[in-house]
């Protein structure tokens, strides 16, 4: 079964490391320019997720959470914007504070947590994937 067929039935998960596998998977079959929505609460493996793609990608620099920048931009095979919207406010210009369409181009993956916390994306989604975590277990579904 392909990783996007997996990913639809939820792959359940133990260890940050298989998270970081799935998302490595995944970045194989993501066309050049790809949009992420990740959802999913605080600690349910959204940041972990995001290295697994850098790891693809042969990004050098650690993967760090982007909660007080609202984004993190890295250039490996290919750029990763790695954005956490948390502490956005729904508003519609933010796009334009964030300069972040002026400073991305294909190949890319852009990949957001707290993603209903935008107004809007202004592109398209390519995937969204949900993050639930319950006790020591992880899971990650596929949702569109
Ligand atoms: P989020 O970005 O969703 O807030 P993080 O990825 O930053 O979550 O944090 C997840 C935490 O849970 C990390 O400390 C990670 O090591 C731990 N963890 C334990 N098991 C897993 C797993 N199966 N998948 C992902 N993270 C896990
Ligand atoms: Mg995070």
């Amino acid at each position: 079964m392909n990783i996007l067929d997996k990913l639809a039935r939820g792959i359940v998960t133990s260890q940050a490391e298989e998270t970081i596998e799935i998302a490595r998977n995944l970045a194989t079959v993501l066309p050049e320019e790809a949009v992420l929505a990740l959802e999913g609460d605080l600690g349910a493996g959204k940041t972990t997720f995001v290295k697994g793609l850098a790891e693809r990608w042969r990004i050098q620099e650690p993967i760090t959470s982007p909660t007080f920048n609202i984004y993190n931009l890295y250039q490996g095979d290919r750029q990763l914007a790695h954005m956490d919207a948390y502490r956005l406010e729904k508003s519609p210009e933010i796009w334009e504070e964030l300069m972040l369409e002026e400073l991305i181009a294909p190949p890319f993956c852009l990949a957001i947590e707290w993603p209903s916390k935008l107004a809007f994306i202004p592109w398209t989604i390519t995937h969204t994937l949900r993050f639930d975590a319950r006790g020591d277990e992880r899971k990650i579904t596929l949702i569109s």
